[in-house]
């Protein structure tokens, strides 16, 4: 969105109670002794006492100048800044040992170092009021010229660019090799989303992969046979339809699964009828991820490409946002999310400012990031307003060794007595170690590579070591005495034979 600058960006004060003025350095922190890692093929794992570490230093609270129009940018790394896990992978883990400098989709890790960089000069500055983000504005520019020069663009668009590009830099594949799709029709759906998550993560493995990716069902039906083709695909954030007045998350979520009909131009080719036909759509949530990006649609492009706003408030929690009755497949924990970051766009389309609210991790108080002024929230409720355009949720992780099941904990670092608690875990996903999976129900602190994709989901344990290689079923029949290869759904198939048995 081409976007005319407000009046007040560029003379954004510096608030005196935050200390020093800024100098412009963001290299501090660069000396910091790194911390080891503890555990590198299942967890992505950083010590408490590590992180205390940092805090003593830092306490996240820090501006970020405007570097002419750059508030979409600012709002952007100040949700990242926050979001516990992707921080304490930039400030605690060995995260230069996972650049994959060869990776032609990314950037030869310039934007992760770039991004590394930052997080920690953001980490690591008590003493000054504000940061001058230059460095990783030049990173950014030269690797999407897109983002190049003054304009302002769209902080949702770059959010997702910069979650793309820390992911390609960071990509723990070497290769991309061909990955068949995978798809069923509607029977053994567990299993078809374990292999669909199997076959991802052989191109693409990655913290962002870990922390922000889940997997939606998208299935489409025919009209005319009632054929199912059910298909599970991995997503990175949910963009959500705003279409009501006095409307909530929920209700917006809701609407992202709504019915969508297939018909004229848009009708779905049914690989039972070999022709195209009307049909239904339907996206819905199927695992959830760590943390969990939603996106209010807020933008309404006409013919013309122009934008128009939506300005609807949009209720949302800020903690104990409850999916539960969104997800289609059991969890292996319930998914409940409390916010740690709003993104805002003030104004009207085509112009207007971002500023982001987030939650810190030392003090736990919301603080509001207007470019470099930084300003504490006095009443939680401010945050809640119908500026709100992104929203950032980090899933509530439940006290696996708690016999009840019923205790639990927010991601965040937990501080223990004994000073030996576990810190953040991010579950590293690989594919020989399914049980790391969302998809996974049993028995958590259980070490075995050896489980079938069958039992994974049946939460059963058995010796298979290799999931078994499923394609899309061809039926050979004879018709008019010409050969014919058919996609029957297995069901009518079963039926027939049903049919054939009861003759
Ligand atoms: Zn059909």
């Amino acid at each position: 969105m081409g976007c005319v600058p407000s009046r007040d960006e560029a003379s954004h004060e510096v608030r005196p109670d935050h200390g020093a003025p800024p100098d412009g350095s963001s290299d501090d922190g660069k000396d910091r002794p790194r911390m080891n890692r503890a555990d590198t093929t299942h967890y992505t794992r950083v010590h408490e006492a590590a992180m205390a570490e940092i805090f003593r230093s830092g306490n996240g609270v820090v501006g970020l100048r405007n570097l002419g129009n750059t508030c979409f940018m600012n709002a952007c790394l100040q949700s990242l800044c926050h979001a516990v896990g992707l921080a304490d992978y930039f400030l605690g883990y060995e995260w230069h040992a996972e650049i994959n400098a060869s990776n032609p989709i990314g950037f030869g890790g310039e934007l992760a170092k770039a991004f590394g960089e930052l997080m920690e000069a953001m980490w690591s500055q008590s003493a000054r009021t504000s940061i001058v983000p230059v460095e990783f504005k030049a990173a950014m520019s030269r690797c999407a010229p897109m983002f190049a020069g003054h304009e302002q663009h769209d902080a949702h668009e770059l959010l997702t660019f910069l979650l793309d590009a820390l992911h390609e830099d960071l990509n723990r594949c070497e290769s991309k090799p061909y990955v068949e799709a995978v798809e069923c029709d509607g029977t053994d759906q567990d299993e078809c989303a374990a292999e669909a998550w199997a076959g991802y993560l052989k191109r693409d493995r990655s913290i962002i992969v870990d922390l922000f990716q889940g997997q939606l069902r998208s299935s489409v039906g025919c009209a005319r046979c009632g054929h199912k083709c059910v298909k599970f695909d991995p997503f990175q954030y949910l963009s959500v339809p705003v279409v009501k007045s006095g409307v909530d998350i929920e209700q917006c979520i809701e609407d992202f699964s709504a019915e969508e009909r297939l018909d004229g131009d848009n009708a779905w080719s049914c690989a039972a009828c070999r022709q195209r036909v009307r049909a239904s759509k339907r996206l819905e949530l199927w695992k959830l991820p760590p943390l969990l990006v939603i996106h209010l649609k807020r933008f309404d492009f006409d013919t013309r490409g122009r934008a128009a706003k939506v300005e609807t408030y949009v209720d949302f929690p800020l903690v104990d946002l409850d999916l539960s009755a969104y997800c289609q497949s059991p969890q292996r924990d319930i998914p409940l999310y409390d916010c740690f970051a709003v993104i805002n766009h003030h104004g009207h389309a085509g112009g207007g400012h971002y500023t982001a609210f987030a939650r810190n991790r030392v003090d736990n108080a919301w603080y509001h990031y207007n470019d470099a002024n930084v300003t504490r929230v006095q009443d939680i409720d401010e945050v809640k307003t119908s500026d709100a355009y992104v929203l950032l949720y980090s899933r509530v992780v439940f006290d696996q060794t708690s016999s009840s099941g019923r205790s639990f904990s927010r991601l965040r670092p937990q501080r223990s007595q004994s000073g030996d608690s576990p810190g953040i875990i991010v579950r590293r996903q690989s594919i020989s170690l399914p049980h790391l999976w969302p998809h996974f129900r049993g028995e958590p602190d259980r070490d075995h590579a050896n489980i079938s994709l069958k039992s994974l989901v049946n939460n059963k344990e058995t010796t298979i070591n290799k999931p078994k290689k499923r394609k899309v079923k061809t039926y050979r029949s004879l018709s008019n005495g010409k050969l014919r290869y058919d996609r029957t759904p297995s069901t009518e198939k079963k039926k027939k034979k049903m049919k054939k048995r009861a003759l």
